[in-house]
């Protein structure tokens, strides 16, 4: 009898035991995730003048959720870095933390459209000695470089929109024409990448106006109904020039793309083409990464919360 306690006892510890353990492993980190709003961002960058800043902050709540920051010790028109109390709310909990809020001026967004190709290799190497984030604007051509693609995405770079087929035609007859393109380069970057991009650079700019040819008024609709559907479309207020010929002198690309224009010291979107045949592009680079550090830029890829440059629109 002594006997068959004992057992009951060692097997009645073991069982309790086991389920501490299944307890522990099931419950604890099942009922954090699911009550308890969790606040992902610990660092924003800004640029000078951004009032709203909670959208930019990530949550990880199950139910839905309200963030409040107190901006109090921001100063948004002022560069540096400053402390921002983020507080998350949902039906069953809340929760909040101290993130940073950097506020910046003086930003280059570098972009460059029609890659991928046997360019962007060196491109991501120049950017990865710099080490400076740029943002590519690529076309479903030239899919045996598309590792190219999964690698910017890899090293920080923003991946962008440009034209699956960059055909004018294609792309510029038809609203419907331009949204099945678009759709596809979207579906072929999230097939490489994982990443589903909104963000957009207009063929030709959304000033161009060789669209005229294929449809009266068509970019004043798209740039409308773009931002109906949720992307955000990205023009350059810089043009290295690196299109004005199949192959431009570097000389002549560094002088236009260090040319600062009057209306926006502060922010810089400069265009770029990394398709096959702009070696030149690739030559140029550095002493343009160089002047930009020089006077004090920070190299930032395209993000929400970026400088938003919109051309005339002129069809
Ligand atoms: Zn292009």
């Amino acid at each position: 009898m002594n006997y068959m306690r004992k057992y009951i006892f060692v097997f009645g510890l073991f069982f309790l035991f086991l389920f501490r353990i299944s307890f522990n492993y099931n419950s604890l980190p099942v009922s954090n995730e699911t009550n308890y709003p969790y606040i992902k961002t610990d660092k924003i960058s800004i640029i000078k003048g951004t009032e709203d800043i909670k959208q930019f902050i990530e949550v990880i709540s199950v139910h839905d959720y309200d963030v409040e920051v107190d901006m109090s010790g921001v100063d948004i028109h002022k560069k540096g870095v400053y402390k921002a109390n983020v507080i998350a709310k949902n039906k069953v909990s809340s929760s909040s933390k101290i993130i940073d809020v950097e506020v910046l001026d003086k930003i280059v967004y570098l972009t460059f459209d029609d890659g991928p190709s046997y360019n962007t290799q060196f491109i991501l190497d120049i950017l990865k000695i710099y080490n400076v984030k740029a943002t590519f604007f690529v076309t479903g051509e030239n899919y045996q470089y598309k590792q190219l693609i999964q690698d910017a995405y890899k090293q920080g770079h923003t991946i962008g929109l440009h034209a699956y087929s960059h055909d004018y035609e294609t792309l510029y007859t038809s609203e419907n024409g331009y949204f099945d393109d678009l759709n596809k380069i979207r579906q072929y970057v999230k097939s490489v990448t994982g990443y589903d991009s909104k963000f957009i650079r207009f063929p030709g700019g959304s000033s161009n106006t060789i669209s005229k040819k294929y449809c009266h008024g068509i970019m004043k609709r798209l740039t409308k109904s773009v931002q109906n559907r949720g992307y955000e479309y990205f023009d350059w207020n810089i043009s290295s020039g690196d299109a004005e010929a199949s192959t431009v002198s570097a000389s002549s690309i560094i002088e236009k793309a260090t040319t600062i224009p009057s209306y926006s010291q502060d922010y810089i979107i400069l265009l770029f083409h990394d398709s096959s045949n702009k070696t030149t592009t690739v030559d140029a680079l550095p002493s343009i990464i160089e002047y930009y550090l020089d006077k004090g830029y920070t190299f930032m890829p395209i993000d929400k919360t970026s400088y938003i440059y919109h051309q005339p629109v002129l069809n």
